[in-house]
């Protein structure tokens, strides 16, 4: 339970000292500096526009140079077991027909929202959504690995805002991943927000919604292998009795409003997003829950929150690498 918004932000990266080695190690190879113009709500910052595009072309591609080249890529694979999709999967899928998903070989990048200097959204206790970002981040890595998907990455941006995010998604594209799942913390438009203090600090909150949701991109080239993921995890997420948002395909949500493509597990189109739409891999973008929700950033503070969500994501990772772990119960 969350003593203090304070605690953390002062204290957080001092908490993974066992991690700092591998942090410096991907940072290197990944740290880029982004330009975000747009500081306030999450969702701002993800949309491409004429000037982040201009911007773009000046970028020069990273070289990951270090990273150790794959040997074949798994991916047609991997989509043509994900087109199935759980509830299209018929018995005889069952049969081992054709080699299964190597979770080992299964390349996953977890990017973790934001930077320490953009921090994204501020919570309801004034914590920076990139600290939240990061800690869950942290823990799904840890999960997957501890399932044998020993080649998950996370992907450290740094840099204040006004870079393009195209840099983000440059990394991204060249590590290569088979796999690209971002993970963000929601907050509202500033429209809802309402004043309170919390700890002496003039704060700002909205108690009106709840719930994580799940993004795609229409405009991703692996659409329907990013909307099987996307399925999943929402899925995958109910199942561990997270309810999702709803708000986004209200009409009170503006120009934040966004289509739903299922009602059933919360997952929506949001094809602007420059992380999902210039990834070359299948995308998807994870809002875990509402840090400006004062009871719920509680939650997504505590570490039984995290294992919540690390225990859904790596659900729907192993269910998506090899649909039978759908048909086999429980993971
Ligand atoms: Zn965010």
């Amino acid at each position: 339970m969350l003593s203090s918004g304070r605690k953390f932000a002062g204290s957080g990266f001092g908490v993974w000292p066992c991690r700092r080695t591998i942090i410096a190690a991907m940072a290197a190879l990944v740290l880029l500096p982004i330009e975000i113009s747009d500081a306030g709500w999450l969702s701002d910052v993800f949309k491409s526009s004429s000037k982040q595009g201009k911007s773009s072309k000046r970028v020069a591609t990273p070289k990951p140079a270090t990273l150790a080249k794959p040997a074949a890529s798994p991916k047609r694979h991997t989509a043509k077991l994900a087109a199935l999709g759980p509830a299209g999967l018929k018995p005889s899928a069952l049969k081992p027909v054709a080699p299964k998903c190597d979770p080992s070989k299964f390349r996953i990048v977890l990017d973790v929202g934001h930077t320490a200097e953009s921090g994204g959204a501020i919570s309801a206790r004034n914590v920076d959504e990139f600290v939240f970002n990061l800690r869950l981040a942290q823990r799904i890595e840890a999960q997957l690995k501890a399932e044998g998907f020993a080649e998950t990455r996370l992907l450290l941006t740094e840099g204040k805002a006004r870079s393009s995010l195209v840099k983000r998604v440059s990394a991204t594209n060249n590590l290569p991943a088979n796999l690209f799942l971002s993970i963000h913390h929601d907050s509202v438009p500033k429209s809802f927000l309402e004043d309170w203090e919390f700890e002496g600090k003039k704060s700002r909150f909205s108690d009106r919604f709840s719930g994580y949701s799940v993004f795609v991109s229409l405009n991703n080239p692996e659409f329907k292998t990013s909307l099987s993921f996307a399925e999943l995890l929402g899925k995958e997420m109910k199942a561990q009795g997270l309810q999702y948002a709803q708000q986004y395909s209200q009409p009170i949500m503006g120009r934040y409003r966004h289509p739903l493509l299922n009602k059933e597990t919360g997952v929506y189109s949001y094809d602007k997003l420059v992380v999902l739409r210039k990834s070359k891999m299948p995308a998807v973008l994870l809002e875990a829950g509402s840090i400006i929700n004062r009871d719920e950033e509680l939650k997504m503070d505590s570490a039984e929150r995290r294992d919540i969500i690390s225990g859904g994501v790596t659900a729907a990772v192993k269910e998506f690498c090899d649909p039978r772990w759908g048909i086999l119960g429980p993971v």
